[in-house]
């Protein structure tokens, strides 16, 4: 009865584990549900390509449980008050939570841009700090918080040596994290590693009741106590980028362990980094690309695919020309596309999975020993989410595409080509624009281009109505006009092409 090809015995699945530091079969706490929790986003400001990775990378692993027929609830949160958001509240004289709300609006359109799926749930810190609140006492209860006197109330901190086994996560011993920690020491803690649960609250800054007077949580206590909250004290997947792994998923390991005496999440999924000129991007090295505008000038299609062509756990060279070469790969796929449902006559949003409606048998028995398409899939998510694997099955499959039209085959046997691609691209979540609409958008140079012919007031509609006129010209053998138009347009940067089906044009 089930339709989904794609699902798979769970032990088939093997995931990288940085808890154990090597790939294991995957199996969920509860048979056929899997609970997953990434760290999500500080809102203080725009979201940038490492954060892009992140979340496209947990999107792909959302996307490939869902396949695999497991049942995924999959909680992505915001750290929506912390300092970073305070004080970029105060130099711009607004509220934190209007600092937080606009930059939570503009990373949500980020993401559906990028067709990132929403999450299941998305939890905030302001929303949670009863949770919170709870779990602080009881690692207070438990004997591993202790209470000193801070600002305007009590600081709540974890007493790090009261877990035998930190550092297993990072792989560090108290020692070694000791002699490399330059950190000037609070002579209120009762250890140079213990960190903050609870903060007391200073005169101005948001703050909330708790036992121990007013004041907002500490950085790691909040992943721990949502995540508890909403997958249980035991759940399957945390996820997050490599930078997180120690301190936070460390401490995060710590105090949840320390609250329930027994681990809490099976596997400790990392993504790896994003580099700038071999230097992890980030904000404090200012070597940063935002999203929007990385967006300004390739469309979401390339930025994913360039995302995706590189396994999670490496990293990532982002340069001109890797986007350029993803771009020129995205083009030709999508130019496939457009070939083939020009020629079966489809459009490409009306094409259904191959799964749903059925086959895509003849199809698969043209690709040989490159298909079947969807078990082919399966074996290279089923690999730690192998995404450059996937893309190396796609490549055949769009390749026969070609063929096909060029060899002017059953059009039925191309649009099950067509309903393979979207297989593929359901579960990369690429391929979700209209083939001709991405091939319209400028990207790269390109941009410059459109931006000229809009200058000297040339809009999409006005190149398409001269387009439109040409055409006419042509049927009525006014080369003198047709020609006119054309020079007319390539002065401006637009080129024309005729194609079987009739003209295009790009910018160049
Ligand atoms: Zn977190």
């Amino acid at each position: 009865m089930t339709t989904q090809p794609a699902s798979l015995p769970a032990d088939q699945l093997v995931v990288f584990n940085t808890l154990s530091g090597k790939k294991e079969p995957f199996v969920p706490v509860t048979p056929g549900h899997v609970g997953m929790y990434v760290c999500g986003i500080t809102p203080y400001d725009l979201s940038h390509v490492g954060h892009a990775r992140v979340y496209v990378a947990f999107d792909v692993i959302y996307r490939a449980l869902k396949a695999f027929g497991f049942d995924v609830r999959y909680v992505r949160n915001y750290t929506d008050i912390d300092d970073k958001i305070i004080k970029r509240a105060a130099e711009r004289g607004i509220a934190p939570e209007a600092v937080a709300g606009e930059n939570i609006q503009a990373f949500q359109e980020d993401m559906a841009r990028l067709n990132v799926l929403t999450p299941t749930d998305e939890p905030r810190v302001t929303t949670s700090i009863g949770d919170i609140v709870a779990m602080v006492a009881r690692i207070v209860e438990k004997g591993s918080g202790y209470v000193v006197e801070g600002t305007g109330g009590g600081d709540v901190y974890f007493h790090v040596p009261s877990m035998a086994d930190y550092g297993k996560l990072a792989k560090r011993s108290l020692d070694d994290m000791e002699a490399g920690a330059r950190v000037e020491v609070d002579p209120r803690k009762k250890h140079p590693m213990d960190f903050a649960l609870w903060k007391s609250a200073k005169p101005g800054e948001p703050s909330w009741d708790s036992p121990w007077g007013r004041g907002r949580p500490g950085w790691h206590i909040e992943c721990s106590a949502m995540s508890d909250r909403l997958l249980g004290d035991h759940f399957d997947i945390h996820g997050g980028g490599k930078d997180l792994q120690f301190p936070h998923h460390e401490n995060e390991i710590a105090q949840s362990e320390a609250c329930y005496g027994h681990p809490h999440v099976k596997y400790w999924l990392h993504n790896g980094f994003v580099n700038v000129d071999n230097e992890k991007m980030s904000k404090s090295l200012g070597n940063f690309f935002t999203i929007r505008d990385v967006l300004k000038v390739y469309h979401p299609e390339t930025l994913r695919l360039f995302l995706l062509g590189t396994h999670y756990r490496m990293p990532i060279n982002y340069t001109e020309a890797n986007l350029e070469d993803a771009r020129r790969r995205m083009d030709s796929l999508m130019g496939t596309l457009q070939r083939a449902c020009e020629y079966a006559a489809v459009k490409w949003g009306e094409v259904a999975k191959g799964v749903e409606s059925g086959k895509t048998a003849g199809f698969d028995a043209r690709l040989g020993e490159n298909g079947p398409v969807a078990a082919k899939m399966t074996e290279a998510l089923a690999d730690d989410f192998n995404t450059p694997r996937v893309l190396a099955v796609a490549s055949p499959v769009f390749t026969t595409l070609n063929g096909l039209v060029t060899d002017k085959a059953d059009k039925a046997l191309v649009v099950e080509g067509l309903r393979a691609v979207k297989v593929l691209g359901e579960v990369l979540g690429l391929w979700f624009t209209d083939p001709a609409a991405y091939l319209a958008t400028p990207q790269g140079d390109a941009v410059a281009a459109a931006e000229k012919a809009a200058s000297q007031g040339l809009t999409p509609e006005q190149i398409e109505a001269l387009l439109a006129e040409r055409t006419a010209a042509r049927k009525a053998k006014d080369f003198k006009r047709s020609d006119a138009i054309r020079d007319e347009l390539a002065a401006k940067g637009i080129e024309i092409k005729d194609g079987p089906t009739g003209a295009t044009w790009r910018y160049v």
